[in-house]
């Protein structure tokens, strides 16, 4: 069998070429940032930037763990730059975004995790661009003490944490990561702050099954997770894990009719649908609401 299935007509990716994403691509570079959308080989790169709407990545391009499904390189990062939550302020700034996200790689090596660097990011954004919403994705802090109160601390709007994918297939896309450590990471959050708002999000096409899917929606309104992000898993290379299945638009539909019938604030499930894909659009309608 080929070692990268052929996409369905459903999952239409669209090349990258609007004069908004020269400009933004112009940015980060002179910003010395990198981004998600670049990173991951977002399908949704070209539409996102023309709106001027991206995910970008503090604390450098090299991640300390290697998940099975993600296209970040691995390695020994380097170390923290200083300049960088001025760097991203500015740039920020200059785009007059609504609402940003902020992610990072995992940063095991740092005592912290690179929850300091989170937290000057955040006050840098918020003193450069106070109307801008802030969210953030981060790592999942596992064996750093202390690190998510410091990022609750610095208030960020929306609290992000991916579960990614169902427990039992988490030794086989998500080694280094536990389960109930992540749920609990967002749980925690809820805890010392309850005006942050909290998300989460699955890939499908995995090899999960349906029920299991409906029982992390469970796991994760019992940690009062507001906000859930689910869409297609595509392979970024032939090195990675492969797509099992390209799951039909209604299974996404009928993910969805499930999740807000489990009382999920806000809920995004399509082929397409990716973590921070208009997570500014529906959450400033929830703010109108
Ligand atoms: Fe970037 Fe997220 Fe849009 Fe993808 S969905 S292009 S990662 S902002
Ligand atoms: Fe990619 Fe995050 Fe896993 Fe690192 S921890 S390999 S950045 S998904």
């Amino acid at each position: 069998t080929p070692a990268t299935r052929k996409k369905p007509d459903w999952i239409r990716v669209k090349a990258p070429v609007s004069a908004g994403y020269h400009a933004t691509r112009r940015l980060m570079r002179e910003k010395g940032l990198h981004t998600v959308c670049e990173e991951a080989a977002c399908p949704n790169i070209g539409e996102c930037w023309q709106k001027k709407h991206a995910t970008v990545m503090i604390l450098g391009d090299t991640c300390t763990r290697a998940c099975a499904f993600c296209n970040v390189k691995t390695g020994m990062p380097r170390a923290v730059d200083p300049l960088e939550p001025q760097h991203l302020a500015e740039a920020i700034a200059e785009m007059g975004l609504e609402h940003v996200v902020i992610t990072s790689v995992d940063r095991d090596d740092l005592p912290d995790g690179g929850a300091r660097q989170f937290a000057r990011c955040i006050s840098a954004l918020r003193a450069a661009s106070p109307a801008t919403t802030i969210e953030i994705l981060t790592p999942d802090f596992l064996r750093k003490k202390g690190a998510l109160e410091i990022v609750v601390e610095a208030k960020p709007d929306v609290y992000n944490h991916n579960l990614e994918t169902v427990p039992r297939l988490y030794r086989t896309v998500r080694p280094g990561a536990r389960y109930f450590h992540s749920l609990r990471l967002l749980q925690r959050v809820k805890e010392l702050d309850p005006h942050i708002f909290t998300k989460s999000g699955l890939m499908v096409g995995l090899g999960e099954e349906r029920r299991e899917i409906f029982q992390v929606m469970d796991d994760m309104r019992s940690a009062e997770i507001d906000f859930l992000t689910i869409g297609q898993y595509l392979q970024p290379t032939p090195r990675h894990h492969k797509v099992e299945r390209f799951v039909p638009p209604a299974d996404f539909e009928s993910y969805a009719r499930m999740a807000r019938a489990k009382a999920f604030l806000l809920v995004s499930a399509s082929p397409l649908t990716r973590s921070s894909y208009h997570a500014g659009d529906d959450f400033a309608r929830l703010r109108e609401a």
